[in-house]
């Protein structure tokens, strides 16, 4: 796997394109970057270097819509960013920690929380700062937006049991404190990304105007309904819960109750992405990378093929970590190959759309310069 900076002005050579968007691939074919963007045609490139990849199928490069950076052991190790360009992807949305702002890591890019906002004394304490009212989380979303986030993460409700089926940790913010917040949060001009589970807390952070659901298990065909007429991306985070049970270290942890429990937990939750997919549900790949079993970078390939076993398309698939997820991390000028974009792209040596697998082991990450 090589990092490769594409010049400013350069004519890239490909064997196969999918562009993020396109339900199949074609090829082959050149495209023309011009001062750093990739051109509209290829009028003017005869002077530009060649980069001849036409050995290889082009596509977006990946990025992972919620990870927690800093899990398991509540520091940065220096390698990880490294761990996501290696898995071909790029950029990483984390979903909060209690460290608080990290460091850069070029060229990797971190799109930070900083502190998850959670209620004091519920669900939340492990991944950012607990607020006793409404006016200290207020507050904190101020101070978040001042230290430059780039969204702001609110956990709306625990998490599902893996002892009792259907059981989650209950809403824990009002619709009208979440709408309080989602108000603050616009204010700096920050998506706000929600942690719900279970359906009450789903269906206030809609009403409240939340940017994106993460989680949603056991939410409502209803909620789905509405996310879908609202526009709200979700993250259905399959992995983590994947995870307990493919994991031989995890699942051999789990009594036979809770195999069972955890089993039709995501069994609902893959039947859920297959009717969002078809309501039109903006759906996002989102790992949950840094929960037990999940790793970072090399956890997306895993979601991507979840995403499909749920029902989704290959291309419908990726999208969810190329274009769509681009949109909802407010990557403007990533997540498809387009004029005007900038070449974020990946190098495979076979095509993603017909085998998965070929994600495993990316030719190159190619990176503006
Ligand atoms: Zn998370």
């Amino acid at each position: 796997m090589e990092l490769i900076t594409v010049p400013k002005n350069a004519i890239i050579k490909y064997g196969q394109l999918w562009n993020g968007i396109s339900p199949a691939a074609d090829g082959p074919g050149r495209i023309y970057i011009a001062d750093g963007l990739i051109a509209p045609s290829l009028a003017g490139a005869q002077e530009a270097p060649l980069l001849d990849f036409s050995r290889y199928f082009l596509m977006p490069a990946l990025i992972d819509g919620h990870v927690h950076f800093t899990f398991p052991d509540g520091t940065a190790p220096s390698g990880r960013a490294r761990e996501y360009l290696q898995a071909g992807v790029f950029a990483a949305r984390d979903a909060g920690n209690k460290d608080g702002f990290l460091p850069a890591y070029p060229p990797f890019l971190l799109l930070q929380s900083g502190y998850a906002i959670h209620q004091k004394g519920r669900y939340g304490s492990a991944m950012g700062l607990g607020a006793a009212n409404l006016g200290e989380a207020l507050a904190l979303i101020d101070k978040l937006a001042a230290q430059g986030a780039s969204q702001v993460k609110i956990v709306a409700s625990g998490i599902f049991s893996f002892t009792s089926f259907g059981r989650v940790g209950s809403a824990t913010f009002t619709t009208d404190e979440l709408k309080q917040l989602v108000r603050q949060a616009k204010g700096h001009g920050l998506p706000v990304m929600a942690h719900a589970s279970g359906d009450e807390a789903v269906r206030r952070c809609l009403e409240a105007g939340v940017d994106s659901i993460e989680h949603a298990y056991f939410l409502s065909l209803e909620s789905l309904r509405e996310m879908a007429a609202r526009g709200t991306y979700w993250l259905p985070t399959l992995a983590p819960v994947d995870a307990q049970l493919s994991d031989p270290g995890l699942a051999k942890q789990l009594t036979p109750q809770m195999h069972s429990i955890i089993s039709r937990s995501l069994a609902r939750h893959l039947e859920m992405v297959a009717e969002g997919s078809v309501l039109g549900v903006r759906i996002v790949a989102g790992t949950d990378a840094g929960a037990p079993g999940v790793a970072h970078g090399r956890g997306l390939w895993r979601e991507i093929v979840l995403l499909q076993q749920a029902g989704m398309s290959a291309a419908a698939a990726l999208q969810a970590a190329t274009s769509t997820a681009a949109t909802a991390c407010n990557l403007s000028q990533a997540g498809t190959v387009a004029a005007g974009k900038k070449p974020y792209l990946l190098l495979l040596d076979g095509n993603p759309l017909a085998d998965p697998a070929v994600l495993e082991n990316p030719a190159a990450l190619l990176l503006p310069a």
